[in-house]
């Protein structure tokens, strides 16, 4: 059966609370009540002892007689203490009978304590002693005392014993009251959160990603749920934007493109243009573009997914600088560039080929972008926590306003565009995310005409 946080929490304390309860009460019950009817036992018998000494006393020894009056005083002091006592001299004599003296007053007390000790499920029943009167260490008679036994309570120590019972009761009782309160209270603000995050998971679900939970709880687990709830909503949220954001671009990219090819095409088909293999080369170019375009998508969407699976080892960043170095040597050739690598070995914990990839990225644009003649240059630096790479170059650089922008996807420079480079856009979005899975960093330095220093650092541990 499905019961609320709020019941079972509830329900638990309670429990927690009413076994406590009850645990104390029946051991401080047992522990007190014992120890009272020793107590008891012990008064009973005392009391017994004080009403053989009293009577002694009230014996002449001279005249051998006994003062019958305070022997009425004495015998009716313990009726009414419920001692029931019949005293007999020397010879067996009976001396003061209670019975004889006030036989309902004896009734009266014999049904009031067997009542009283019924109450208190105590089996037991009136018994009666009989012990030696001696004066002098000289025996003069004796007496017989009949009471409840083993023991019994007088109306005193009954009201006491049972104040002590009611007091644990309302303890009890109060308890319990307090531990539902407090309960349903914590259990209250406990639960409010829980329903309330797991309300917002449903609305982002639903695609909600604006929702937001706002209290903060007091509780760090609680705080943690509703943090994790909070940011999954938002890295739910610009996923969906990067998503749309991506569509958009991708469509604006591939829309020129596919415009101009078209019309091109249209216009030759419709006889307008005649068919050259200048137009018929331009429409190729144009396509091939595309296609370069749908390949640096596809490397974009594997960096930049979750796909990207890095495949860590300790390779050489100045290896790698090397290797770059070596695909790219000819086209630098081509342009009559002075393309040199230098610096130290420096072995970080990277991915060798991802590696590889991000400084083909920067050294094919530091080609790309320097004019015949100009210099590139690749420079490896060891620190302490990182291998760090520079490529520099003498190239046409970008300005400040447009620095800021040159990671993001699909941007290129006005100058660049001019300049009908080819490029996509992609290159450094690939570059950054590759490093950033590494736990590093990649920075830009430029001056228009005066040159460009892309500087990544990757980490060795
Ligand atoms: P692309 O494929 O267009 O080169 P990138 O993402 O690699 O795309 O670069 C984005 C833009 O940043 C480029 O179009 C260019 O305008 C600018 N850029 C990148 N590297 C350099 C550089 N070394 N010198 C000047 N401009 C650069």
């Amino acid at each position: 059966m499905m019961r609320s946080l709020r019941t079972q929490l509830s329900l638990s304390i309670l429990l927690v609370v009413l076994v406590t309860v009850a645990l104390i009460s029946v051991f401080s019950n047992w522990f007190i009540n014992r120890e009272f009817e020793d107590y008891i036992t012990k008064q009973e018998q005392t009391r017994s002892e004080n009403i053989v000494s009293d009577l002694g006393v009230q014996y002449n020894s001279f005249t051998h007689s006994w003062n019958q009056d305070f022997l009425h005083t004495i015998g009716m002091y313990a009726l009414y203490e419920s001692y029931i006592l019949k005293i007999y001299d020397v010879d067996g004599n009976l001396l003061w009978d209670a019975e004889n003296h006030d036989m309902s007053k004896c009734w009266q007390v014999m049904d009031e304590i067997s009542l009283r000790m019924e109450k208190w499920k105590q089996d037991g029943g009136f018994v009666s002693h009989t012990y030696d009167i001696e004066k002098d260490g000289q025996r003069i008679g004796s007496v017989s005392i009949t009471y409840y036994g083993p023991y019994f309570f007088s109306e005193n120590d009954f009201r006491f014993i049972n104040t002590l019972n009611i007091v644990l009761l309302t303890i009890g009782i109060l308890a319990g009251f307090f531990s539902v309160v407090v309960g349903s209270l914590l259990a209250r603000r406990i639960a409010r959160p829980v329903v309330k995050t797991a309300y917002i998971a449903k609305q982002i679900s639903k695609g909600n990603y604006d929702i937001r939970f706002e209290s903060e709880t007091n509780t760090r687990e609680l705080d943690a749920l509703v943090s994790a709830i909070n940011h999954l909503a938002s890295a739910l949220n610009e996923q969906e934007n990067l998503r749309k954001q991506l569509t958009t671009d991708v469509a604006h990219e591939l829309r020129t493109p596919l415009a101009a090819v078209s019309a091109h095409l249209e216009a030759m088909l419709e006889g307008v243009w005649e068919v050259t293999p200048e137009r018929l080369s331009g429409c190729h170019e144009e396509v091939q573009r595309l296609g370069n375009l749908v390949a640096d998508l596809e490397r974009l969407a594997k960096v930049e997914g979750d796909n990207l699976r890095l495949n860590k080892s300790q390779p050489d960043l100045l290896e790698v600088a090397r290797a770059a170095f070596d695909t790219l040597e000819a086209e630098g050739a081509k342009k009559k560039l002075t393309v040199s690598v230098r610096g130290e070995s420096s072995f970080v914990c990277a991915d060798r080929d991802r590696m590889l990839q991000v400084v083909i990225n920067l050294l094919s644009n530091a080609i790309k972008y320097t004019p015949e003649g100009g210099a590139v240059n690749v420079d490896v630096t060891d620190t302490e926590v990182n291998g760090i790479i520079r490529v520099k170059d003498s190239g046409i650089g970008i300005s400040e306003e447009e620095l800021p922008h040159i990671f993001e996807r699909f941007y290129r420079t006005d100058k660049s565009r001019s300049r009908q480079t080819g490029g996509s856009g992609i290159g450094l979005t690939i570059a950054k995310s590759i490093v950033a899975a590494h736990g590093g960093t990649i920075t830009a330095d430029s001056k228009v005409n005066k040159g460009s220093c892309f500087t990544v650092a990757i980490p060795k541990k």
